[in-house]
């Protein structure tokens, strides 16, 4: 349905218009900027609700077997050692030795066709890092003399309680959310005794120092995370782990991203207590595909963790039958499917008049405005017809009320981000109660009855 293909879009075009249309700010943008971290403007904390609205309807709320929470963001300093974060959750990082600047090596070894990643050794990513130095280029002065790549660890350290005592020990940021369901297993389990199978989810805020936050929403040093943790039976993970995986990338092309976008990538060093790991990967204008979501099957380690660092027992017991029950996880970031989103709807065309108009496709459900009523007029009585009938919509969908303008900047405007549908009240409705409704992508225009309006919009969305 799209004019362009994701080939032929730029990101530097989508970041600009994200910003003007109302999606994204940069944050402290009159402080300078500070980077890694990106505010949501009007429209897009929209479009970021109806996400997570949607990903919770699909994993939540229509699953007999999955329950949500919502954890506190700071944790026991402990859970991070537990979790293995404070000694080992790191990046190997480089400096370039004439600008200073910062470099993160197994993505500039990725960048130039090297597999590497995080979780090999200091000594390993040295050795193919010194091999390949000369093909890395610094991004700021165009160098290749940097130093040893060392292990730089991305926690976030807080201050929280007394943190003037000598003795008081750093809370951190959460690093990634699902701790908080881990801490949790035990209290859902007591109070309302789920049935192994069963899933907890929660989207909530993780924190990262990335060593060289890019890519717009793609890296930054603040974001959230949808994730799901389905407690299994040991050894009973396989066919729950594959159903996981169809279930997850059906979600995406329900949410409007098309399958030639979409690509899975398997990994080719699991961590020791993994089993299998798989990423859903998107095709992002200018950089192409990288990492939207992880799915997981990571074994009894984490619950078995928290047993041994907190010394209280988070088995299960089934009808006599005690375990520690294995994790598959799949853990989403939401700026990063944002961005996707954001990049699928984007879209130009031309008319018949030769003009060109940006449009963006959203599918209905996440669009962030869904009707727009528009007055032809202030006068005669036309914005008193229009408050009416923003008022009957506006409890049903959310909408939109613009008075200001020409009615076709107006229909561009709303084409821009995205709304389905605008309604218009011009002198007609005074006459005969009815109203032009025009749809975004087929710019077709019907006449309907104010009564039969609710109707209308059901049957459409
Ligand atoms: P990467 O290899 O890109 O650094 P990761 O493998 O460390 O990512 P996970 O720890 O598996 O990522 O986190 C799960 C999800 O959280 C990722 O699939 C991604 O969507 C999101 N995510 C991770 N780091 C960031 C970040 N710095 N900015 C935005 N989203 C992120």
């Amino acid at each position: 349905m799209n004019n362009l293909k994701n080939s032929e879009k730029k990101m530097d075009d989508i970041v600009r218009f994200s910003k003007e249309a109302g999606f994204v700010y940069q944050s402290s943008e009159i402080y300078g900027g500070l980077a890694g971290v990106y505010d949501f403007g009007p429209v897009g904390v929209e479009l970021l609700k109806n996400i997570k609205d949607f990903w919770w309807r699909e994993t939540v709320k229509k699953k007999k077997n999955y329950y949500g929470l919502d954890s506190g963001m700071f944790k026991h300093p402990k859970v991070w050692d537990s979790s293995g974060h404070t000694s080992g959750f790191s990046d190997p990082m480089a400096e370039c030795k004439n600008c200073n600047t910062r470099i993160r090596v197994d993505k500039e070894l990725e960048k130039i066709g090297i597999s590497a990643d995080e979780k090999m050794s200091e000594e390993e990513i040295n050795i193919l890092f010194d091999e390949n130095k000369d093909k890395i280029k610094c991004s700021k002065c165009g160098g290749s003399d940097f130093t040893k790549a060392k292990a730089f660890n991305l926690l976030v350290k807080s201050n929280l309680g007394d943190f003037t005592s000598k003795e008081s020990t750093p809370v951190y940021l959460p690093g990634e959310a699902c701790q908080g369901i881990y801490l949790n297993f035990k209290n859902v389990v007591d109070s309302i005794h789920p049935k192994i199978p069963f899933g907890l989810a929660q989207i909530n805020k993780a924190f990262r120092n990335e060593i060289s936050p890019r890519n717009f929403l793609f890296r930054t040093r603040e974001f959230e995370q949808a994730d799901t943790q389905f407690f299994v039976k040991p050894n009973e993970n396989k066919d729950a782990y594959e159903k996981i995986k169809k279930e997850r990338w059906q979600w995406y092309l329900d949410l409007g991203i098309s399958e030639e976008n979409l690509k899975w990538s398997q990994h080719e060093n699991l961590v020791f207590y993994a089993s299998d790991a798989w990423d859903i990967e998107y095709n992002f204008p200018t950089f192409g595909y990288d990492e939207i979501e992880g799915v997981h099957d990571r074994t009894d380690y984490d619950l078995s963790q928290h047993t041994k660092f907190s010394g209280v027992d988070l088995s299960y017991n089934d009808n006599g039958e005690k375990f520690i029950p294995w994790i598959l996880e799949t853990s989403m970031g939401l700026g990063r499917v944002f961005l996707a989103v954001l990049s699928e709807a984007y879209d130009k065309e031309i008319l018949e008049d030769g003009s060109e108009r940006t449009v963006l496709r959203f599918n209905s459900e996440i669009a962030p405005v869904k009707i727009a009523i528009l007055p032809l007029m202030k006068k005669d009585g036309l914005a008193e017809k229009a408050d009416e009938v923003f008022n009957l919509v506006a409890g049903d969908y959310n909408s939109i009320y613009d008075d200001t303008g020409k009615i076709g900047k107006r229909y561009r405007r709303q084409d821009e981000i995205g709304t389905p549908f605008c309604v218009t009240v011009d002198y007609d409705t005074l006459e005969d109660n009815t109203v032009t409704v025009r749809e975004r992508d087929s710019m077709k225009q019907e006449r309907i009855k104010i009564e039969d309006l609710k109707k209308y919009f059901e049957e459409k969305n």
